[in-house]
């Protein structure tokens, strides 16, 4: 082959998420993270003898309600399979997963790269349980290995993607649109750090213009965006300089070394486990009561492209503002809530935007002191008159670091504006009397510099004088 060869990656993932769920997929036990090891389980999750699994209801709801939002075909029946492999992590000696006859087949979701849009179809979903955790000492003389349960049994979904994908953007932007569908959906809190959502993203790559695909490989486990998109990277140049040289790509499973950037082998495909698969004796199939997909899409919460639509058509705001504000879950949630105190769309869209955002440094919205109303409140004290937008930012500053509610904020510190001229009028007349020089050029046509005398009245009367009500004072006292 020859050595300036184009090369196209192909490019489909495999997304883990764990579902919102209190209790595991078939016992009791709690998936809160970061409980002390070994303390969130019981005989059936740490694979006992004896014990029968027991299903979790809310978690097929939860899959159902993704499989939805993915415009996925739900099935009523379904089947759940063992996937057999021995690994210290997995006490039972097999997965209860999905295999043949999985819950949800043949979705879609849209994606938006370089202001493209493109939609990525999707093959299949997958109902599972999470394997444990295999804790490593230091490797030190002496070092032990140890295994931490809590995970065991975790309920997730697996969302097989279509080879849709043609870069390492486009799977990057993929794992973003996912993410934010499923804490819209409220399926999966899309908290990464903490292992809530990881995809494995299978590679490979053919000549351009040529329709065959490549042997791919599959990198496991990657847990951040930036990781997607190096990874994916890596792989597209190491596999087109193994071609180039006149090499073969080999079917394998790779990681992603975060530390070296680069990915190495774990396992070729004559290593390959071989699952055995087969029908789950312990669980009956999965059968949907009747009615039961149509009661869960009426529940759907509104999605991500609807609330974007909306946001623009409905409310006027510009695709920008739409954009960040639908960005993620609870911010749009918390807009809406403003909204829902007081109208003033285009002034509680900055606010939320320009001020609350901004102060938040990147932290949830989740993390305030305040809900999206008092920033509603906010706005209604400002068009009705009651404070100045300066005097705003001084009760926004106080609200994030105590909470309670921008009017008793207000009248607690006294900050109401003042709107009586005859408190404003002697602020007026003394500003007056020591801007002579300003008071003439004004008189001389220069009447821009107003701003300038409304802006030491302003001070003076530290921000509680209604601009307007200062303006005209200003303009009836030189003469117009
Ligand atoms: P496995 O069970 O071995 O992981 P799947 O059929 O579940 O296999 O496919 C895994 C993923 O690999 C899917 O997302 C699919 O789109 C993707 N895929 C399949 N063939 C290729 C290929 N030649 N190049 C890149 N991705 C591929
Ligand atoms: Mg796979
Ligand atoms: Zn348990």
């Amino acid at each position: 082959m020859s050595n300036d060869i184009e090369f196209e990656p192909v490019i489909g993932l495999e997304v883990h998420a764990q579902l919102s769920t209190k209790t595991k997929l078939f016992c009791g036990c709690s998936t809160a993270f970061g409980a002390p090891p070994n303390t969130n389980v019981c005989e059936v999750c740490t694979g006992m003898p004896g014990v029968l699994p027991v299903l979790n209801a809310q978690a097929v709801e939860l899959a159902v309600r993704a499989g939805l939002g993915l415009h996925c075909t739900v099935h009523e029946r379904s089947q759940w399979s063992r996937k057999n492999y021995f690994y210290p992590d997995l006490p039972k000696g097999y997965q209860i997963s999905q295999y043949d006859k999985p819950i949800c087949t043949g979705g879609k979701l849209d994606i938006e790269v370089d202001g493209q849009t493109m939609t990525v179809g999707i093959t299949r979903i997958h109902m599972e349980e999470d394997a444990g955790k295999n804790v490593h000492d230091d490797l030190v003389a002496g070092a032990r290995s140890y295994v931490d349960f809590n995970r065991s049994s975790v309920p997730l979904i697996e969302i097989v993607s279509e080879p849709d994908i043609r870069s390492s953007a486009q799977a990057a932007a993929y794992m973003k649109a996912m993410r934010q569908l499923l804490r819209y959906l409220g399926v999966c809190d899309g908290n990464m750090e903490e292992g809530s959502l990881r995809c494995d993203a299978n590679v490979s790559v053919r000549p351009k213009g040529t329709e065959k695909f490549g042997t791919r490989a599959e990198i496991k486990n990657i847990n951040s965006f930036r990781f997607v998109q190096q990874a994916i990277d890596y792989e597209i140049e190491r596999q087109s300089e193994l071609i180039r040289a006149g090499g073969k790509v080999v079917q394998e499973t790779r990681l992603w070394d975060s530390q070296a950037k680069s990915t190495r082998s774990m396992r070729s495909k004559e290593e390959a486990h071989d699952y055995r698969y087969f029908p789950e004796p312990d669980l009956p199939d999965l059968v949907l009561r009747d009615g039961f997909v149509a009661e869960v899409g009426k529940r759907l919460p509104e999605l991500p492209s609807d609330k974007l639509t909306r946001y623009t058509s409905k409310l006027g705001l510009s695709p920008y503002d739409a954009k960040i504000l639908t960005e993620d879950a609870e911010v749009a949630a918390f807009f809406d809530a403003a909204l829902a105190t007081h109208k003033n769309t285009k002034s509680i869209a900055n606010w939320v935007i320009n001020e609350v955002l901004r102060e938040l440094k990147g932290n949830s919205v989740e993390s305030l002191k305040f809900k999206g109303d008092a920033i509603g409140e906010l706005v209604k004290l400002i068009d009705d008159s009651t404070i100045s937008g300066k005097i705003a930012k001084d009760v926004l500053v106080e609200l994030m670091a105590h909470g309670g509610s921008p009017r008793a904020i207000v009248d607690s510190k006294g900050w109401v504006q003042v709107t009586d001229t005859g408190a404003i009028e002697p602020i007026v007349d003394q500003v007056l009397a020591a801007n002579a020089e300003s008071v003439e050029k004004y008189k001389a046509g220069k009447t821009n510099v107003i701003g300038f005398l409304v802006g030491l009245v302003m001070k003076e009367s530290k921000g509680k004088a209604n601009p307007a009500m200062v303006n005209e004072l200003l303009k009836k006292k030189m003469g117009g």
